[in-house]
């Protein structure tokens, strides 16, 4: 029945797309079928994003085209839901008048209920600022089986100048560390065997939990070691970790838990000591690069991902080029590559020196041929080693598409079902993705 369908679209990083996860649980719950068409749904629903400021433009662009369909069907529901309905609140119904229901990043678990009152009361809006719910702790409807995202905390207490996330996600939160175990282990039990455990900041988990008789400390080693535990799981994967806070005893915590990956993403931002202050980064390049060694040194093999801003307000080309040195000697195997975009309440959108596009561009061209080719050299390493894939499904190439445990792509051709694991041999490496064909010999480490 046309009236039961809903239409779901994600936008922006894994948390929003651990939300939808929930939206889809929340709303099959209440007897709703997922739909492609737009036409024939009865809930459409934009899980937004609003980290840079094109996010702002599709959101709106998208509303638009939605207005035919909603005055054809007047009985259309339209939510917006996410970081932009936190951000932008009131102005959305303001501007997109056809609009239902703005349900910000703390409100999820009312979903259901702000649908309902929507259908006899009129539009909605819910923008409460604290989590009482994890959206782990909602329903699921999960579309990959053998892996699953893990919230273990919401929210970041860290000020980034460039960053909008404290400003729509809250302060940090974490969960109690019984909670995402009991999470973690149901998983398990139904066949997961890859799990990623998310937060703004992860290293910093549990610093907020009030434990009784001790005092307050970060305990994300502790809650490594203890999935680490869990019976049946395979992979421990998580993002993102500060550079500022990333301890020893995470350092050791992963190297003696055999199922955490060897990858992590630890974000740069900035090569240049004098914009990471700006940006208010609390390291500075040294003690960047020397963590770098230190992870290296402990958790042989591991892949390291970034992220980096290019044309912060007031980059020079110096600034600039210490970036590029640094990338240059940090050889990082992926790097997501951002252009500066000045969000609405942050510190660096009031600066004065804003880089003009034109230069912001030509910077960014140069760090992604520069990294284009680290990444290749780095790939290439790879090639004739063998490799724990973990199959994901169909790939590009019409194959089938692996992740290893260092998190590079692998295509190759078998006959395995998502959630195998299988040996497979290194023949060809690319910047972003490795060939392979099934090993003779099976994978050493990663
Ligand atoms: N919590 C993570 C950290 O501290 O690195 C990052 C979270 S944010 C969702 C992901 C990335 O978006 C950031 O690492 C940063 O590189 C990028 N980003 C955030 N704000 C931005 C902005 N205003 N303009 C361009 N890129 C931005
Ligand atoms: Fe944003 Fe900084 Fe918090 Fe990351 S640590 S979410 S960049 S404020």
């Amino acid at each position: 029945m046309s009236e039961r369908r809903y239409l779901l679209r994600t936008f922006g990083c894994q948390m929003n797309e651990h939300d939808s996860e929930r939206i889809a649980g929340l709303l099959t719950s209440d007897g709703y079928v997922a739909t492609e068409e737009a036409a024939e749904a009865s809930v459409v629903v934009f899980n937004t994003c609003a980290i840079r400021e094109n996010a702002d433009n599709r959101l709106y662009g998208n509303l638009g085209h939605l207005r035919p369909l909603k005055q054809a069907n007047p009985r259309m529901r339209i939510v917006v839901a996410g970081c932009l309905a936190q951000k932008d609140g009131g102005l959305i119904q303001e501007k997109a008048p056809w609009v239902d229901v703005v349900v910000g990043t703390h409100a999820l678990p009312g979903l259901l209920e702000l649908l309902h009152r929507a259908e006899t009361k009129g539009p909605q809006m819910d923008l409460s600022e604290v989590t009482e719910v994890f959206p782990s702790a909602l329903p699921a409807l999960r579309e990959v089986r053998h892996h699953a995202w893990v919230s273990i905390a919401v929210g970041c207490d860290n000020q980034c100048t460039f960053c909008i996330v404290p400003l729509v996600r809250g302060p940090q939160l974490s969960r109690p560390i019984g909670d995402v175990l009991a999470e973690v282990q149901g998983l398990a039990r139904n066949g997961v065997v890859e799990v990623t455990l998310l937060g703004q900041n992860v290293n910093t988990y549990g610093r907020d939990l009030t434990v009784p008789d001790s005092p307050r400390r970060p305990m994300f080693a502790d809650l490594l070691r203890a999935v680490n535990r869990v019976e049946g799981l395979r992979r421990i994967r998580f993002t993102s970790p500060h550079p500022h806070e990333f301890t020893p005893d995470v350092i050791d915590a992963m190297a003696g838990s055999d199922k955490v990956c060897e990858h992590i993403h630890f974000p740069l931002q900035s090569g240049s000591d004098r914009v990471l202050k700006v940006m208010q980064r609390s390291y500075r390049r040294e003690r960047y690069l020397a963590w770098l060694d230190a992870i290296r040194a402990a958790i042989r093999g591991i892949a390291v991902s970034t992220d980096i801003i290019v044309g912060f307000p007031g980059e020079t080309e110096e600034d600039f080029l210490d970036t590029l040195e640094l990338v240059g000697r940090a050889g990082f195997d992926q790097a997501y590559t951002f252009q500066y975009s000045p969000r609405p309440g942050t510190r660096a959108a009031t600066m004065d020196d804003q880089i003009p596009k034109e230069v912001v561009q030509e910077r960014f061209d140069r760090l992604v041929a520069l990294q284009e080719s680290i990444s290749l050299e780095r790939m290439r390493e790879q090639v004739g080693t063998t490799a724990e894939v973990l199959v994901e499904g169909i790939g590009r190439k019409g194959g089938l598409q692996g992740r290893t445990r260092t998190n590079r792509v692998v295509h190759f051709e078998g006959d395995h079902v998502p959630g195998d694991f299988v040996d497979v041999a290194i023949v060809g490496a690319h910047p972003h993705h490795l060939d392979g064909e099934p090993a003779r010999e099976p994978a050493a480490v990663s």
